[in-house]
């Protein structure tokens, strides 16, 4: 009997041990295959923006949109989770960085000719972008070339640990001088957010969607919440809640005096959807009185 349990425990361990290898093997061959992909997404011109309303939730402005990265190519639909990793770590990252800037600039102006004006566009900026030694110049390169005004561009940054780098902090720096925003996406979840927002100064606090979400329903997480919004106020940052999904989560934060993104807005659209979006919205309305100055 002993023998038996050995030899199924043992057989057991092999196949495990197989099943992690063929699904090891399996993600490594995706990888792969996704990398070949990527090194052509842009001349193939398989890469869009979409882009995602912010509210102001007192008053149901538009305040802004948050330019998302799409891709689909022979492989289907790739998810941005997945594929801006992947261009981080094989330096795509800066070629396509760069990519989506200079789309949002051409956007914004698109969108200010259609007489959607004042909401600024916000981009992510990946890490390795923030500590690439010429971002600074190349930012102002393209917001020169595209005829955009600094302060029409909030750029998203998220790793916390980069902003002990001094190179880094130095760049969000002199990025401000220049007049663009800085915003601290997923705020709360990185580990050292407070050190973050200790050692820079921001313009914006973008609150990750875990809070909202567990917020309604817990009461040392909406405590949690109501303080951070607090320290953003304080600080006189913009505070975003990211995840806003349902009608409850939203009258809870109208209390609140911050700005809102999410499903229950709009998901993420492509450009012209995103002006069907705000035509439906808000040109039937008084227009100059609903966009935030
Ligand atoms: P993020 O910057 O935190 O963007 C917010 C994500 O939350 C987006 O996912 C958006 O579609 C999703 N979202 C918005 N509203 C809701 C909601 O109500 N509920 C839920 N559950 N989700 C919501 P997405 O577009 O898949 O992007 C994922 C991440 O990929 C982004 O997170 C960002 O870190 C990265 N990413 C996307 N585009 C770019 C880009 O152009 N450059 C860089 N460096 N990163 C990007
Ligand atoms: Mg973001
Ligand atoms: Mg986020
Ligand atoms: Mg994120």
């Amino acid at each position: 009997m002993a023998d038996f349990a050995m030899y199924l425990a043992k057989k057991r361990g092999k196949n495990n041990y197989q099943f992690y290898n063929d699904e090891l093997n399996k993600q490594m061959k995706r990888r792969t295959l996704l990398e070949t992909r990527l090194h052509k997404a842009i001349e193939n011109e398989e890469l869009e923006v979409y882009y995602q309303p912010q509210i102001r939730l007192n008053t149901g402005c538009l305040a802004g949109a948050e330019a998302l990265l799409r891709w689909e190519c022979d492989l289907g639909k790739i998810s941005p989770e997945e594929f801006i990793p992947i261009a981080e770590d094989n330096g795509l990252i800066i070629p396509i960085g760069e990519w989506v800037l200079r789309e949002a600039c051409k956007h914004l102006k698109r969108f200010n000719k259609n007489g959607m004006n004042g909401f600024p566009i916000s981009v992510n900026l990946s890490t390795k972008q923030l500590m690439h030694p010429t971002i600074v110049d190349r930012i102002k390169e393209i917001l020169f070339e595209e005829d955009v005004k600094p302060q029409m561009i909030t750029l998203e940054i998220t790793e916390s640990a980069l902003l002990f780098y001094e190179d880094a902090k130095q760049n969000i720096t002199e990025l401000r001088c220049l007049g663009v925003g800085i915003s601290l996406d997923d705020f709360g979840v990185g580990f050292s957010s407070l050190s973050m927002i200790k050692n820079i100064e921001v313009d914006e606090l973008k609150i990750d969607k875990s809070f909202l979400n567990d917020a309604l329903e817990n009461k040392r997480v909406r405590s949690l919440l109501e303080t951070i919004i607090q320290i953003g106020k304080n600080l006189e940052a913009k505070v975003v809640i990211e995840g806003v999904e349902t009608a409850v989560e939203m009258e809870f934060l109208m209390k609140q005096q911050v700005y809102g993104q999410g499903y229950f807005y709009s998901r993420p659209l492509t450009v012209g959807k995103f002006e069907q979006w705000y035509n439906a919205f808000y040109r039937k309305e008084k227009e100059n009185r609903l966009i935030e100055k």
